[in-house]
């Protein structure tokens, strides 16, 4: 139905969108996260053709949405979209707001316009609306309308850019539940949103944008459940991290301990945690520092907010290798020592780099 190709967006010298390429089949939900500022609404303002792309395709149920004789407007009724921010027209009643574009752009008549327009209402929840002014109606309310209004061009797509982050937490739930029933209903759908257990339950594909791209693509249990690449992980455990380089065996110890306590305090991890953290560091970067020579080392920890596991990944070139299986007569005292402070160990070569990662067993 919908079909990107190489799709490119530059602002002066910043490259928002690098190349995307997409296919999205008619009664599709599809869910984009990501970071703010990786180009999730300049995609879906290219695709309503509110942005010109710099370069790339679009093609609409086989048109050419990029052709200079495409029909823009016909385009844009084809593809509705619902903002944050509602843009409800103030000097308008809710009907007014409602039947507007169906009488001036479709010339639907006024009597069917009112007719469909209640009708519209009732579905998502305020029949009892119709004469208000959108000054009198809550948040959730006025992105109700703002959903009724864009169902009342019969689009055969909507497009949502973070319908619910400009709502109270109280306002969230009513305005996703309508979402949830044109869901249900086999409206085709591509949903811009931070609210991940809705993203979740709600689509069939999850494009995770980041770099100017979709960086990963999945079925929610994928993308959610079992992420691959390093940046998806980040975001859906949200990890927090902190870094510590060393490249002389002359490093200080202490400086970096003391930022590392300071982490764990900020994270609110238990004392046990943290001291099989310290441990597990010290240990480590000992057993590293011999082979400081072909290389500086990092230590990382990541914390994981969403699991609450924490991390520790001593990073050193690949020639290196796994410093708990060098075949010294120490490894196995070290290897044992290291066991009770970590519930899991895992050595890996990724990004030109040996990772040596120990999940910090938990007090
Ligand atoms: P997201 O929706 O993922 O938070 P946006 O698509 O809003 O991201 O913005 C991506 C980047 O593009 C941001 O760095 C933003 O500053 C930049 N950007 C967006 N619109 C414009 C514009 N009209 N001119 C220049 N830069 C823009
Ligand atoms: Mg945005």
């Amino acid at each position: 139905m919908i079909s990107v190709e190489h799709l490119s967006k530059r602002y002066g010298d910043v490259t928002v969108l690098k190349d995307i390429s997409a296919e999205i089949r008619k009664g599709e939900v599809i869910s984009v996260i990501g970071p703010s500022g990786t180009g999730k609404s300049t995609f879906l303002r290219c695709l309503n053709l509110l942005e010109q792309p710099s370069s790339g395709r679009i093609s609409i149920d086989g048109v050419d949405a990029l052709d200079p004789r495409a029909d823009v407007p016909r385009l844009r009724q084809t593809m509705n979209m619902v903002f944050q921010s509602f843009n409800l027209f103030a000097h308008l009643s809710v009907l007014g707001n409602l039947t507007l574009a169906p009488i001036r752009l479709k010339g639907v008549p006024r009597a069917e316009a009112e007719a469909k327009a209640r009708e519209l209402l009732k579905m998502v929840g305020l029949g009892a609306k119709a004469d208000a002014f959108p000054e009198e109606l809550s948040g959730g309310q006025k992105q109700r309308v703002a959903i009724a209004r864009c169902l009342a061009m019969e689009p055969e797509v909507i497009l949502f850019d973070e319908p619910t982050s400009a709502l109270d937490p109280t306002m969230v739930s009513e305005v996703l539940s309508v979402i949830r029933r044109l869901a249900k209903e086999g409206m085709t759908m591509i949903i811009v949103t931070h609210e991940m257990d809705f993203a979740r339950d709600v689509s069939n594909r999850v494009f995770y944008m980041d770099e100017g791209l979709i960086y990963e693509e999945g079925t929610p249990e994928q993308i959610f459940g079992n992420p691959v690449k390093s940046r998806t992980r980040a975001f859906i455990h949200r990890i927090r991290s902190y870094r510590f380089d060393i490249d002389s065996t002359e490093f200080d110890f202490y400086a970096m301990n003391a930022e590392i306590e300071t982490f764990c305090e900020k994270h609110l991890l238990p004392r046990d945690t943290r001291h099989n953290l310290l441990l597990l560091v010290e240990e480590l970067v000992q057993l590293h520092l011999p082979s400081i020579a072909p290389g500086p080392i990092a230590v990382n920890v990541d914390f994981a907010e969403k699991t609450g596991e924490l991390s520790l990944i001593l990073e050193s070139p690949p020639t290196v290798g796994n410093v708990l299986e060098s075949g010294g007569e120490d490894d196995e005292i070290a290897l044992l020592l290291v066991r009770n402070y970590a519930e899991r160990i895992d050595y890996r070569v990724a990004e030109g780099l040996g990772q040596l990662e120990l999940v910090v067993r938990r007090g």
